[in-house]
């Protein structure tokens, strides 16, 4: 049995205006995803801004109420677990969050931060406490100081390093990351992800790693599922993914990734257009309208997420021509 199973998930918002607040519209955020995660595995998720992917991340967790599908975490369906279980499943799965300027409290020291979870979690010694907090200090590299300062006394990288401190303080199974390193300077990020992948082998953690940079996201995934307009469209273990992509939306992403070395860049065509709204996505193929290869047929049938291969059921791709279809680029 997987740690974590994804079936169906649909998380759409209805937009509300007027003078009586009727509801006008709904955003498709996430519209039908299906995935599963093993204990000790990254599942790196990445796509375009707004594709549903950071919703994905929330929806796992509760912080939002899915609108349809199943989400069951080693086994037990979430969307049925109350109460006191709740509070167990948020301490086995944990998030690590985008900005850490934004997802620490400026008003809370860098100890209390730390030392909440333990409170929750009913640690009634506060020396207890204060230890637990002091070995997350050093066990995410930062000094023992660091427990009476507050989070603006802190780079954006150390900041990181809090969330991820906090993160793992009540040893979950799973993290989800979400966009853990996209607002670090370079130099920063190569760090964070080495501290994961430390943690990682250390604690046996599961990773949802979300990202919008393909590069980032091969550094640490053992698996890439690839969304767009918040459904899956490819999921591949990483090394096939970028040898052999299958979804020409995938090509394109895999194409557009810069090449440092001058003499092996080859050019590459663009996708045309934008990504659609997820008010309006078209009826079938959400990738129709930017598609080079899309038929009739991409109008008429909504391509399944299934297996190229039955021998590699791991491996699915949502399109009509999966397998037919040759990377453009390089
Ligand atoms: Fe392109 Fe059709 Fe495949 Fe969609 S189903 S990705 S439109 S070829």
């Amino acid at each position: 049995m997987s740690l974590l199973q994804v079936r169906g998930l649909k998380m759409h918002f209805p937009v509300h205006g007027g003078i009586l607040y009727r509801k006008l519209a709904t955003v498709y955020a996430v519209d039908g995803v299906d995935f599963e995660i093993e204990a000790g595995e990254t599942l790196g998720l990445v796509g375009e801004s707004g594709c549903g992917k950071s919703t994905v991340g929330r929806s796992l967790l509760k912080l939002y109420e899915p609108t349809a599908g199943e989400v069951r975490f080693e086994g037990k369906n979430v969307a049925e677990i109350r109460g006191s279980e709740l509070r167990s499943l948020r301490a086995e799965m944990q998030m690590i969050f985008q900005d850490p300027f934004e997802s620490l409290n400026p008003r809370h020291t860098v100890g209390s931060i730390l030392e909440e979870p333990f409170v929750i979690h009913g640690e009634k010694k506060a020396a207890a406490r204060r230890q637990k907090a002091m070995e997350l200090l050093l066990r995410v590299g930062l000094p023992e100081d660091a427990y009476h300062k507050f989070p603006h006394e802190f780079s954006g990288g150390q900041r990181q390093r809090i969330g991820i401190a906090r993160a793992i303080a009540l040893r979950p199974k799973m993290i989800i990351c979400d966009e853990p390193v996209s607002a670090l300077d370079v130099s920063i990020q190569s760090q964070i992800l080495n501290l994961l992948i430390e943690l990682q082998q250390e604690m046996g953690l599961a990773y949802l790693f979300i990202a919008h940079d393909l590069a980032v996201v091969k550094h640490i995934s053992d698996r890439i599922a690839v969304m767009y307009l918040g459904r899956i469209v490819e999921i591949a273990d990483s090394q096939t993914l970028y040898r052999d992509p299958q979804h020409p939306y995938t090509q394109a992403l895999i194409a557009s990734i810069p090449v440092p070395d001058p003499r092996q860049r080859k050019d590459f065509e663009p996708l045309p257009g934008e990504v659609p709204s997820p008010l309006h996505p078209p009826p079938h193929c959400h990738f129709v309208e930017r598609c080079p290869y899309a038929q009739d047929i991409c109008n008429q049938q909504t391509p399944e997420l299934k297996a190229l291969d039955p021998e590699d059921p791991k491996r699915r791709v949502a399109c009509h021509f999966a397998g037919q279809l040759k990377p453009s680029g390089r």
